[in-house]
């Protein structure tokens, strides 16, 4: 395992041990289907015997109970390698597609080749999932890979770097740990990664991109932003409120697809408001410091950025915190200008601000300050609203009448939208970014016709017939 505490005698060794993979790579072995499917299959039978140790490193990183690490870590990546598994041959069949007239008679097929050796670099927030699932694809794409855990989650990176150490040989998948900063220009300085997956925040993911550039790397971008949530005056109030505190305050507000910010119809603010206070001590009891089902604040640094947002607006709900155990109840803020931290910056922590609309265009002057959420979440009984929404705002992915749970439907893509990232994945799609669309076609010989030929002159009514 690479660290950045290496001494400078270990650059020529990261440049060696990655012209292995290359060269690995290059021998074509993970290509074929027998050995992407073992490999999946390694892979799920060391996640199973190691799951116990998974989640205590989820706990020990971030407070979360084993059914939470199930349902927003674990489960989510054996899903992904069972689904893998069970459609691999089929995904990495050549697709038959139709050829247009003035090709006939060719053939076109769709091949899905590997791109060679991908980087795929990871956050502290959901720190198993977000590794793992980009891997499974990347297995899945017949590639090598070298996986960058986050080093603020530590516990789950070691955890996570003696699995993959013990079933893969470095040429393989290789795991690199330390801080991203030094970590990552170490790694692109003399080698070309053939893709870069990246989650994390918005200005290292403009880093990434810049040092992807000069190479021509190509970059899946899976980044953070302030996601809104609209309640509007139809909604079902006790549904609303139960279904977005579930996506704000699990993980402690530290989920890049969380609510950020609520905008509420004027005429049910009061409801809600009571209704979300009832829900957070059903929820999380009458104290949430002492719920097995609430998580923790990353680290001290994150921990005092949150607190700062509880002075910019008024308190409604929550408010309470203690560094030692890195705790910040579920909040609720009203009150809030529009020129404050706490509405400009993605809060990432377990505190909700407050907005009220009268009128769709209100709202949508607010969500326009921060544009391109990687998700919004509607809450109306009416589909013609819904509509309106769903239109007039672009935005990653999302929920009508739910938050967060999108993430878990691997039938969708998951991904940004302009500043919330680019490039989707889960399922097949997560196949598909880790795999190249390379179109071939075949042409028979026993028609040739001259008109393909020069001399063209006299030929362009022919063209005009058959190229429209
Ligand atoms: P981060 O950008 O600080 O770190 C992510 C990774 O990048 C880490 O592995 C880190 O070591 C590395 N890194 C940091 N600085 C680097 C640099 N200068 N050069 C190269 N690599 C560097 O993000 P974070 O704080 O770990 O995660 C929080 C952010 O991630 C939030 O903005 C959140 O919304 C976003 N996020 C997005 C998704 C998604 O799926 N879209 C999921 C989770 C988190």
């Amino acid at each position: 395992m690479l660290t950045t505490t290496q001494p400078a005698t270990g650059v020529s060794s990261i440049d060696k041990e990655l012209a292995a993979i290359r060269s690995y790579y290059n021998k074509g072995i993970t290509k074929t289907y027998a050995f992407r499917r073992q490999q999946l299959l390694l892979l799920k039978k060391a996640l199973l015997k190691y799951e116990q140790e998974i989640n205590e490193a989820l706990y020990s990183d971030l407070k979360k109970s084993p059914e939470e690490s199930y349902a927003s870590e674990f489960g989510l990546v054996l899903a992904e390698i069972n689904l893998s598994i069970k459609h691999l041959r089929k995904w990495m069949q050549p697709k038959r597609v139709s050829t247009n007239l003035v090709n006939l008679p060719s053939s076109s097929l769709i091949y899905r080749d590997p791109l060679g050796v991908a980087l795929i670099i990871a956050p502290w927030n959901y720190p198993f999932q977000l590794l793992m699932i980009p891997l499974v694809g990347a297995i899945a794409g017949g590639n090598c890979a070298v996986l960058k855990p986050s080093e603020l989650s530590s516990a789950t990176s070691h955890i996570t770097a003696k699995i993959i150490e013990e079933i893969f040989s470095p040429e393989y998948i290789k795991i690199v740990q330390g801080d991203g900063a030094s970590v990552i220009p170490n790694l692109m300085r003399s080698f070309r990664f053939d893709h870069i997956f990246y989650t994390g925040s918005i200005p290292v993911g403009k880093i990434i991109y810049q040092m992807a550039a000069p190479e021509l790397i190509p970059v899946t971008l899976e980044l953070g932003g302030k996601s809104p949530v609209i309640v509007e005056a139809d909604a079902n109030i006790e549904v609303a409120a139960r279904r977005i505190a579930i996506g704000k305050f699990l993980n402690a507000g530290q989920t890049c697809i969380a609510p950020d910010y609520l905008l509420i119809h004027s005429s049910v603010k009061a409801k809600f408001i009571d209704a979300i206070k009832k829900t957070i001590e059903e929820f999380y009891s009458e104290d949430p410091s002492d719920s097995s089902s609430y998580g923790k604040i990353i680290n001290e640094r994150r921990f005092d950025a949150l607190i700062n947002y509880l002075s910019q607006g008024k308190i409604i709900a929550g408010g309470n915190h203690d560094k030692s155990k890195l705790y910040i109840s579920p909040t609720i803020i009203d009150h809030v200008a529009m020129d404050v931290p706490l509405m400009k910056e993605e809060i990432f922590g377990p505190i909700l601000p407050i907005h009220e609309f009268t009128d769709m265009r209100q709202a949508l002057n607010i969500i326009q300050q921060n544009p391109n959420p990687l998700s919004l979440y509607i809450f109306t009984s009416n589909t013609k609203k819904e509509k309106e929404w769903v239109n007039a705002v672009s935005f990653g992915s999302g929920c009508v009448n739910n938050t967060a749970w999108q993430f878990a439907n691997h039938h969708l893509p998951f991904g940004g939208v302009g500043y919330s990232g680019m490039g989707a994945y889960h399922g097949k799609y997560t196949f598909d970014v880790f795999t190249h669309a390379k179109p071939v076609m075949k042409t028979p010989n026993w028609f040739d016709p001259n008109i393909k030929y020069p001399p063209f002159k006299g030929k362009l009514k022919w063209f005009k017939m058959f190229i429209k």
